[in-house]
């Protein structure tokens, strides 16, 4: 599709750069840029100035407009629009062609491209396969869900390359059938999630499978087959399928949790697909130090040591901490309830952890459950704010005890967003050695 002089609308900038790398790409094309959002001018103000040496032709925030949808000639949506909105509808009765960000990405792109999906531990596999793919001097891009656009990379991207792109359920729901869709494919796993968005979790099961379903029949796909629902999905694969049963034969990992030996054993399917041998994907494995916010160690202060999980923004991935931490674990879980089951989960926390420090909106609900929990181990206390919740594990946790920040919600009730929480705590650790 030609560009220049193309009426598009970005549809939603956000604040995680997919939005601000679609509207400046579009502009270096030529397209005359329209940017919309129903977030306003304050709360987008780091997104917009990303943008102030790009020629926006309009910019209309803190509301929509029908005829910047209506009267568009490419409508560009950010995943994070509800697929049912009624901009979007107009667009589509005026047959204006609607895309996204990964779409404009795919159909350009030249390399060979990695998808990965699942409800937890996209981003871990995403940043372990791109590793194991460098290390073993493949020239790799990362990007996706992950928090970065890879458009403005096109024009150094070569057909030898690899590109990992992690996707989420949104961004999988908005590609087009016609899309060049991965050639191979990894999904970690499948658990209740953006139901809010979905609806059901059969639509945002099918949202995950459209990885599978629309890829050719030349292409792999590495599934979790721990997973019984990622599992049944084998049915689906339409070309090569490497199946995960066990962890066997991996080496030691810098990174903790059986969960991450699963994602590392995902990981290492693709890189065998992609041609990599067993003895470097086993060296690149042992070398993989874990991403920021997803149990990440911060420091040890007085014998007790301090974990920053603050991406584990669902039941599951606290209950991965849980796991990977055995006994002798505090825990801070709370912020805002996105209506999750946390019954399982608190059953985890009693049954396992020193302590449970609950804080932010949905405190009194998840510390009810954990108090209520036919077997409980350690204390369970409820604060309003996280520094609250933090002193008072500090003030119990002993030596060679862990403090972990893992919070099960979404941070938007006290903070920005995941990061801003991690960082609040990592800073709460740091005082405590100043
Ligand atoms: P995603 O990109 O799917 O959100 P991340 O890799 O960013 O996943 O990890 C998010 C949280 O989930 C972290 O707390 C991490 O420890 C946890 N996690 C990672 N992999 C898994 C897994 N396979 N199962 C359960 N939890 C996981």
């Amino acid at each position: 599709m030609e560009l220049l002089g193309r009426k598009a609308t970005v549809m939603g900038l956000g604040r995680h750069g997919g939005g601000v790398a679609a509207a400046r790409w579009l502009a270096e094309q030529g397209a005359v840029v329209t940017v919309t959002d129903v977030l306003d001018e304050r709360v987008l103000a780091d997104s917009i100035a990303e943008l102030k040496d790009t020629p926006i032709a309009n910019w209309r925030l803190a509301e929509h407009c029908p005829h910047d949808f209506s009267r568009a000639e490419l409508l560009v949506v950010n995943p994070a629009v509800r697929p049912d909105d009624r901009f979007v509808a107009l667009a589509r009765a005026a047959n204006v062609p609607i895309t996204s960000e990964i779409e404009l990405f795919l159909t350009r792109c030249p390399a060979r491209v990695i998808g990965v999906t699942g409800s937890n531990g996209k981003s871990s596999t995403a940043a372990m396969i791109a590793a194991l793919l460098e290390a073993t001097g493949r020239r790799t891009w990362l990007g996706g869900n992950i928090g970065r656009s890879l458009l403005a990379d096109l024009t150094e991207m070569t057909a030898d390359d690899w590109v990992v792109l992690e996707l989420s359920s949104f961004q999988l729901h908005c590609l087009g059938d016609e899309a060049p869709w991965p050639q191979i494919a990894v999904v970690t796993n499948c658990t209740s999630n953006h139901l809010d968005w979905h609806g059901t979790f059969d639509r945002y099961a099918a949202a995950k499978q459209r990885l599978l379903r629309n890829q050719s029949c030349h292409g792999t796909a590495v599934l979790n087959g721990g997973d019984p629902i990622v599992r049944s999905w084998q049915r689906l694969v339409r070309g090569r399928l490497i199946l995960i049963d066990d962890d066997d034969g991996l080496p030691p990992l810098a990174v903790p949790g059986q969960h991450q030996r699963r994602n590392a054993s995902c990981a290492a399917g693709v890189a065998m697909a992609a041609g990599c041998s067993a003895e470097a994907i086993h060296r690149g494995l042992q070398t993989f130090g874990g991403l920021p916010h997803r149990l990440q160690f911060v420091a040890e202060v007085d014998g007790r040591r301090f974990y920053n999980d603050s991406m584990a923004t669902t039941p599951e991935s606290v209950m991965a901490a849980v796991a990977a931490f055995g006994e002798g674990a505090w825990f801070l879980v709370g912020g805002y309830d996105k209506g999750f089951d946390y019954a399982a989960m608190a059953a985890e926390l009693a049954r396992a952890a020193r302590g449970v420090a609950c804080y932010g909106a949905a405190r009194e609900q998840i510390s009810e459950l954990v108090a209520r929990a036919p077997a409980r181990r350690g204390d369970v206390a409820s604060f309003v704010t996280l520094d609250q919740a933090f002193a008072w594990c500090c003030a119990q946790a002993r030596p060679r005890e862990a403090i972990v920040l893992s919070p099960a919600c979404a941070s938007y009730d006290q903070f920005r967003d995941y990061r801003h929480r991690g960082e609040a705590f990592i800073a709460l650790v740091r005082a405590l050695v100043e």
